[in-house]
């Protein structure tokens, strides 16, 4: 509370000396129903129109800095139960103090509001689609596909830079990492790497052969990659936690990001020698059964080691799960519930040298 009023006080104070700054050249900013004027804060809703399912309002926070700058897009909870990623973009929404800024940050805090209320994990249950595959979306398809459109449109064709946040699922016991994808061409890649550094996390996978049919981006950090604006991936918290180890990580990881993008004063904070990943195998259950695993989110496994085993009803083992390469746990199936298909765990394979 002490912190909103200082805030309230000082861009007021600043408000009113606008029209006497010569370096006060910045422009208002309109995304949805949200407007911000330099060195404000606005909130609003994008609206998903009805179509063959139901309309949705999508949460927008526009933070317009007092200076010029670049436009940072900031996006969580495409998957609702991601929690920690969703509270730390909701911590941002009032740390950010516009008189710091200079350029203009969008907040999409929560993309997926029937999943985080109904607590589905992965789908919009609306439809049953993952609202992180359907991109660029379609603007009369399903309630997914309009929003993925209308996001394409309205933050990803708006924007500069893009971090799209996620973490383990309810049924994801997962520890923080990032992606970044390169693309061959050599500035927007140099700049991406310089957030995914800045962001600080210590893992990072490298993320190649991405889809570049502009119709055909599926991801949402890909979507706004293949247009040619450098754009990251970053994710923590696992199992329907927060804690706030996992919320410091994204809000810190941010402002250092921010920093490194000259959108905040002060130095950014990059990981030095972080461990590179260059590849990522999924182990996928062949069967339904009760999944007991024998190491946490996190352990380095040798190619062939046991990672967990597998019984049936009876309590009667029916399969052991053996790691498919060496490499670090990104995440494993955090709850006894199995069924054909579910992914068991994710590994990721240590890149023999740094890009
Ligand atoms: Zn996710």
């Amino acid at each position: 509370m002490l912190r909103s009023l200082a805030w309230t006080f000082a861009s007021s104070g600043v408000f009113l000396l606008l029209p006497l700054l010569a370096h006060a050249q910045a422009l208002s900013f309109s995304i949805g129903t949200a407007s911000a004027a330099p060195g404000q804060k606005s909130t609003g809703y994008l609206a998903v129109p009805a179509g063959v399912d139901a309309a949705a309002n999508i949460p927008v926070v526009v933070v317009n800095g007092e200076k010029r700058g670049p436009v940072l897009a900031l996006v969580s909870g495409a998957h609702g139960t991601e929690y920690a990623s969703i509270i730390a973009i909701e911590k941002l929404v009032n740390l950010l103090d516009p008189a710091q800024i200079a350029g203009t940050v969008i907040l999409l805090p929560l993309v997926n509001i029937p999943s985080f209320e109904q607590k589905v994990p992965h789908v919009n249950p609306i439809d049953n689609k993952s609202m992180n595959r359907f991109y660029p979306g379609k603007a009369d398809g399903t309630q997914t596909e309009r929003a993925s459109f209308l996001i394409t449109k309205q933050v990803v064709d708006r924007c500069d830079y893009l971090i799209d946040y996620h973490g383990g699922d309810l049924d994801e016991s997962l520890r923080p990492y990032t992606y970044w994808a390169p693309t061959g061409k050599e500035t927007q890649d140099q700049i991406s790497k310089k957030m995914v550094l800045a962001f600080g996390l210590d893992h990072i996978i490298i993320w190649r052969d991405r889809p570049t049919d502009l119709t055909a981006t599926r991801y949402l950090d890909n979507t706004s990659t293949a247009r040619g604006k450098p754009s990251i991936v970053v994710e923590a918290g696992y199992a329907g936690t927060v804690e706030p180890d996992d919320v410091v990580l994204l809000v810190d990881g941010t402002l250092s990001t921010m920093r490194a993008l000259k959108m905040l004063p002060g130095n950014a904070r990059p990981i030095e020698n972080p461990v590179w990943l260059d590849r990522v195998v999924d182990v996928l259950a062949d069967g339904p059964g009760i999944w007991y695993p024998l190491v946490k989110r996190g352990t380095y496994v040798q190619e062939g080691m046991k990672i967990g085993f597998v019984t049936d009803y009876f309590g009667k083992v029916i399969l052991e799960t053996r790691a498919p390469v060496s490499g670090v746990i990104l995440h494993i199936n955090a709850v006894p519930s199995l069924k054909k298909g579910d992914n068991i765990a994710d590994i990721g394979a240590i890149a023999a040298h740094a890009p």
